[in-house]
């Protein structure tokens, strides 16, 4: 451990430690649970998945959603409907949660990683466009952070070269891209329900597409690639009974335990988004000023529900570098993290054959980037003391 002391006389900002993020839980969430439990309904494949989904088409602006147990298990299903395969390439981005690359390594794929935008930390579709081969089959491009990638520039080259494109929404349920919701602009859009996400099922995820085959095969890969529906299967019907498993699939299912969880959480979307704006907006603001710090540019075209804060330091105008900064910052209380570590550096991509060098930006950006406190439930106070500890900092030991 580096041993920062706290910068006034060793007194904290705050006595209480804070995190960087928490679920938000309130009585209606306890009594959907608790009316779920207590109806008799069935607990899995019952009527609060379909509630779910037709809830997920409205806030996502798509015409199909399937409901899974993460986000991990959305984007394998979306890359096996994608038909992504052994042989292909998926591009995607390094600053990221691993399974957006996973899912590529799942299917036999092999993921491509582009570099980053230096201003909004996106994925760059310059850099998609210099990594595109003849095996490239598919983009999962993140909304990191929760703003929307530069999806149209995106679209563009995915048209071109006849890739698929999948948005990893984990961040971004709720954002909108020109006015239209996230969950439509790409073939496939996946969503994450992790209690660290805006709005939790405990665990869950979700995939939204506007195409029918895709969304047939996302049904069928959610549950072991078993049908009931006669015009999808080889044989005639034997009897009521009769199903046919017609693909390699898995039990990716959510139950109705935690869909009516979340049906509940959404309900608290939008209050949620305009909360992480306002906070937001007031850590932009007390930070964008200082030339020890980096702010994190949108897009115009990005209404954003952000689900991180980062904060990036400027090492040549510190006397610190970003473990210096995290130290300083839990010395005072402040608990925070770092998204991410790029994907390819864990030991298992090293093993695949990944080095360091590939994406020069990203690299860059992971040496400097904190992430902050950011949730639904912190107080003004809460936001005070973290901007407090923050600008305290960054004075005390700027070059
Ligand atoms: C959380 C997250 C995932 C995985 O979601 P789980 O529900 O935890 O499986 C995937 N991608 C990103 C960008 C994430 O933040």
């Amino acid at each position: 451990m580096n041993d920062i002391p706290a910068i006034e006389g060793g007194v904290p900002v705050r006595d209480r430690k804070i995190y960087y993020g928490h679920q938000y839980l309130d009585e209606a969430d306890y009594r959907a649970v608790q009316n779920v439990l207590q109806s008799g309904a069935d607990l899995t494949c019952g009527p609060r998945i379909g509630e779910l989904e037709r809830r997920l088409c409205e806030i996502g602006g798509a015409r199909y959603a399937v409901a899974v147990s993460s986000g991990t298990a959305a984007l394998h299903i979306a890359c096996l409907a994608a038909g992504i395969g052994e042989g292909d390439e998926v591009i995607t981005t390094p600053i990221t949660f691993a399974a957006s690359a996973n899912c590529a390594l799942y299917c036999g794929a092999r993921p491509v990683f582009a570099d980053i935008d230096d201003r909004t930390y996106n994925i760059d579709p310059q850099s998609v466009l210099a990594h595109v081969t003849p095996r490239t089959r598919a983009v999962v491009a993140v909304d990191y952070t929760g703003q929307s990638t530069q999806i149209d520039e995106l679209r563009q080259i995915c048209k071109k070269y006849n890739l698929l494109l999948i948005t990893d929404g984990a961040h971004s349920i709720g954002t909108r891209y020109k006015g239209q919701p996230t969950g439509s602009l790409a073939d496939l859009t996946t969503f994450s329900f992790h209690p660290v996400k805006t709005v939790t099922a405990g665990e869950g995820g979700a995939v939204l597409t506007n195409d029918p085959a895709l969304y047939q095969k996302l049904l069928l890969y959610r549950s072991h690639g078993i049908t009931r529906d006669p015009s999808q299967m080889e044989n005639e019907p034997e009897g009521p009974w009769y199903y046919e498993q017609v693909a390699l699939g898995y039990n990716n299912r959510m139950t109705d335990i935690q869909a009516a969880l979340l049906i509940s959480q959404l309900e608290k979307l939008e209050r949620f988004k305009a909360r992480r704006r306002q906070i937001t907006a007031r850590y932009d603001e007390a930070f964008s000023g200082m030339e020890q710090l980096r702010v994190q540019e949108e897009i115009p075209e990005s209404d954003t529900a952000r689900h991180l804060y980062i904060l990036r330091i400027r090492p040549e105008k510190l006397r610190i570098d970003r473990r210096g900064f995290f130290d300083a910052l839990a010395a005072e209380n402040i608990c925070c993290n770092v998204h991410y570590i790029p994907v390819y550096y864990f030991p298992y991509y090293r093993k695949l054959g990944y080095s360091r060098g590939l994406c020069p930006k990203a690299e860059k950006l992971y040496e400097e980037i904190i992430t902050l406190p950011l949730y639904y439930a912190m107080s003004d106070q809460d936001v005070d003391d973290v901007i407090r500890a923050v600008r305290r900092i960054a004075g005390y030991y700027a070059v």
